[in-house]
């Protein structure tokens, strides 16, 4: 018999935990988002044929751009309103599958390392016993307290289990547990399926698979993901520099600066920008950005650098690896370059999906000697760092 599964991700819980400012689901995790990174290894399950996100109501636009940008458009992913509760999204979810859906499995979209086999054992489990989560063992010892932070007692941890996701179950017998027992308020779809008389199988979850609910947990998520050893380093450098020319907008990390002169070049001569591709090419063992977008090529004519770097970035994340820092520094005489340093930090860090606080620009002169220091142009050193990821 052909098994056809969807998955529910509920993502409509806010990150009140967190004290941010959009959803943490919505963070970035190694340069992808969260919830992109929990989504991604059920599409290598050949089982599941739909995928919905239950989003919140207000952030419904911004959900679906964020999948797009990551490759996972409506085809493959579907994005619908959820609701106040965990289990009210789920049932968004549970309403907007096709009539052909056999078995569900629900995932937390803050659970971004789950396993293609883990994603596995509990859709076979679900399929043979009806319904299946994946759970850990108990390893620490458990004690109750009571108000005065006091331990009124120890607790037997043997047959202790902390409930994970993916949660599977026989489509059928989750509709039946919504149907019984829906109102009443549980932090699991397995609470309903117990509650309602059905039968749950354990299925060995991984340490590994954890929940992001605070921002401590992205640094622990970002060690698992790049193995955290010195073995997957690689570093790059990049140097560039660009003669000044009348009638061109002056152009550096992205950010357009008041001047009176611009630099010449087949790009917008982004010369910053120029440096960073170089160390991120050279660092990936890519050659330099002359080789990937060469000035004879007339679909680069006056390109935004950006653009170049964001596709330099695509091959970052194709080759498994991860910005850990990048360092860079502009060599130019005029105009003064510190009052913009943060606007360019910005704009790079968001063509590089990553926190602003990992790419330092700083602005030096040459105190009138050389090139720069003749004001005839303007040259950019730029060193990275890459981690690898996992797999
Ligand atoms: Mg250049």
């Amino acid at each position: 018999m052909t098994i056809r599964a969807a998955v529910i991700i509920p993502a409509a819980g806010f990150g009140t935990r967190m004290n941010l400012d959009r959803p943490k689901q919505f963070l970035l995790l190694a340069g992808i988002p969260v919830l992109v990174r929990a989504i991604r290894p059920f599409l290598a399950e050949s089982r599941v044929r739909r995928i919905v996100v239950a989003a919140p109501a207000e952030r419904l636009a911004e959900t679906r751009a964020l999948l797009d940008g990551c490759g996972l458009d409506e085809s493959r992913v579907q994005v619908v309103a959820g609701g106040r509760r965990r289990q009210d999204s789920v049932r968004a979810g549970l309403d907007a599958l096709g009539e052909d859906i056999d078995v569900v499995l629900v995932h937390d979209g803050a659970r971004p390392l789950v396993s293609a086999e883990l994603i596995g054992r509990c859709l076979q489990a679900a399929i043979d016993h009806g319904a299946a989560i994946a759970a850990v063992p108990v390893k620490d010892t458990l004690k109750r307290g009571d108000e005065q932070s006091q331990v009124s007692a120890t607790i037997d941890r043997r047959h202790l289990w902390q409930a994970q996701t993916p949660q599977a179950a026989r489509r059928e017998l989750l509709e039946k547990a919504y149907a019984v027992n829906g109102d009443r308020d549980v932090t699991d779809e397995s609470s309903l399926l117990e509650q309602a008389g059905i039968p749950v199988t354990l299925v060995a979850g991984a340490e590994e698979n954890l929940k992001i609910t605070r921002v401590e947990d992205l640094d622990v998520a970002q060690r698992l993901l790049t193995g955290g050893g010195a073995a997957a380093l690689r570093i790059g450098h990049g140097y560039d520099a660009h003669r000044f020319t009348e009638n061109r907008p002056l152009i550096l990390g992205g950010v357009e600066i008041p001047h009176s002169h611009g630099l010449a070049g087949h790009s917008d001569a982004d010369v910053l920008t120029h440096a960073l591709c170089d160390a991120l090419l050279g660092a990936l063992g890519r050659g330099d950005i002359g080789r990937h977008f060469p000035d004879s090529d007339g679909r680069y004519a006056g390109i935004s650098s950006l653009v170049l770097l964001r596709r330099v970035m695509e091959m970052v994340v194709e080759d498994g690896f991860v910005v850990g820092n990048a360092d860079i520094t502009v060599v130019c005489q005029r105009p003064r370059l510190t009052p913009h340093v943060p606007a360019m930090g910005e704009a790079l860090a968001a063509a590089c999906r990553v926190d602003s606080a990992v790419i330092n620009i700083k602005a030096t002169t040459t105190e009138g000697m050389g090139f720069t220091g003749r004001m005839e142009g303007i040259a950019c050193h730029a060193v990275v760092l890459l981690q690898q990821q996992r797999d």
